[in-house]
């Protein structure tokens, strides 16, 4: 991807990489001059942004959460609540957490101990990995995967070794064998993601067993990234620290910003045993310490409400039907998602027409030939790898978009169907 902001300057000869060019590395961001990209989320937003194309790329709401909670957080801020809060997390969030899982996972969880919130799941993870992984640990991740998990690995000096998802007619599914054959004695940790950015796969529970199969015979961690845990389209989402013996060994992250349409306030939690949290919490406390003051007691509120998720899921399943049906409408070939905002789109069958090699060729293309912005798979797979192979030509679209965009989009994308002259 672009390469924004050489930085070799900063680089001594024979000093070796700084933690930041490994961070930058692990997420595919570092060239080999030493110039290092801005991420693939914010580059296509900006890339949208220059040439007026709907951005498929970026997931995010273009409408936000209820107004109830917005009116909950402007009450916060007026009435004083806007110096620090707990580093844990101020108390009703923490309760409203436990509360939650007891709801709707039947998992008991002390909001006193095992509960902390966080700067969004991006700050859940990354202080998690820092905090429980050295260099000479293996961590395993799906792939493709979020690119701030492989990115957190590359933080703490880990080795991050993944386990793919391959397409097929039920969806993206975890290669069981794949995964095993990957876990070796280092493994130390497990980071999770179900339902699955970017592929839309919402995990059954045999692969969630295999995972704690895993776990269990290596005696590792698990970080579940579960911020999609309400946005499933039919299929059950099951938290892997309701399984047999799971409960103690895993780290359960969510955020309300996929839940409760508020990407922007990043306000996330993890939850987990006591003595796991305690060492995420003297990570966290040194990264930002505490966050979103007033934000917290809103969704605190919001998280006591399973309507507003539940009427975003339902009209989600139909702007998925939608847009999936726009792509399949210009030629591309898709892999229907069970969760998640997203739906990932095989474009073999236009590359060779518009006369591009791979889907990241195509979005840098696309915006041009159609007006569209996405993410090529790329992105979420390690260069190179033999699931960036397999998902070469696979860019992902997003349809957390109101209904008349998503058709804008899909009459645009119909262009490409049409054969040149
Ligand atoms: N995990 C996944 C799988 C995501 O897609 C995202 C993007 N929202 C995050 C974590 C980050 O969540 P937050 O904005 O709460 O940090
Ligand atoms: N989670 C969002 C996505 O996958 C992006 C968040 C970000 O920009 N880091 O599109």
């Amino acid at each position: 991807m672009a390469i924004v902001d050489p930085m070799s300057s900063l680089h001594s000869p024979g000093r070796g990489r700084d933690r930041w060019q490994d961070t930058a590395s692990a997420a595919g961001l570092l060239a080999d001059d030493g110039g290092v990209a801005v991420t693939i989320f914010a580059e296509m937003s900006a890339f949208a942004a220059r040439t007026g194309a709907i951005n498929l790329g970026q997931g995010f709401p273009d409408v936000d959460g209820p107004e109830y909670v917005k009116q909950a957080a402007i009450r916060a801020i007026e009435e004083g609540r806007n110096q620090y809060a707990p580093g844990d997390g101020v108390p009703e969030l923490r309760r409203a957490v436990a509360d939650h899982q007891k709801r709707h996972y039947g998992l008991d969880v002390d909001p006193d101990t095992e509960v902390l919130v966080t700067t969004g799941a991006t700050e859940a993870l990354t202080a998690s990995v820092l905090a429980l992984t050295r260099p000479g640990d293996e961590v395993l991740t799906l792939e493709p995967f979020y690119d701030s998990h492989a990115a957190a690995i590359g933080m703490s000096g880990a080795t991050h070794v993944t386990a793919p998802l391959v397409p097929g007619p039920d969806g993206f599914r975890l290669d069981v064998a794949a995964l095993r054959a990957a876990a070796s004695p280092r493994l130390r940790m497990i980071v999770l993601n179900s339902p699955h950015n970017p592929t839309g796969a919402v995990l059954t529970r045999d692969e969630l067993a295999a995972v704690a199969a895993v776990a269990q015979e290596r005696d590792a961690i698990v970080v579940t990234d579960e911020v999609y845990e309400h946005l499933t389209f039919g299929a059950e989402h099951i938290p892997i620290a309701t399984l047999p013996g799971m409960a103690e060994r895993t780290l359960t992250v969510s955020s309300s910003g996929k839940t409760f349409s508020f990407t922007g306030w990043k306000i996330g939690w993890l939850h987990g045993p006591a003595d796991l949290v305690t060492a995420v919490r003297t990570v966290k406390q040194f990264l930002t310490y505490t966050s979103g003051a007033p934000f917290q007691p809103a969704i605190a509120q919001a998280l006591a409400d399973d309507d507003t998720p539940r009427a975003l899921a339902a009209t989600l399943t139909e702007r998925r039907d939608l847009l999936c049906a726009g792509l399949e409408a210009a030629g591309f070939t898709v892999n229907r998602p069970a969760g998640t905002y997203f739906v990932m789109a095989d474009a073999s069958n236009l590359l060779g027409r518009l006369g591009l090699r791979d889907g990241v060729e195509l979005c840098r293309r696309l915006p041009e030939l159609a007006g569209v912005v996405a993410i090529p798979a790329a992105a979420f797979c390690r260069a190179g790898s033999p699931t960036a192979k397999a998902l070469a030509s696979h860019v992902r679209f997003t349809f957390i978009k109101r209904d008349e965009v998503l058709r804008e989009a899909a009459t645009r994308l119909a262009g490409l169907g049409v054969p040149l002259s």
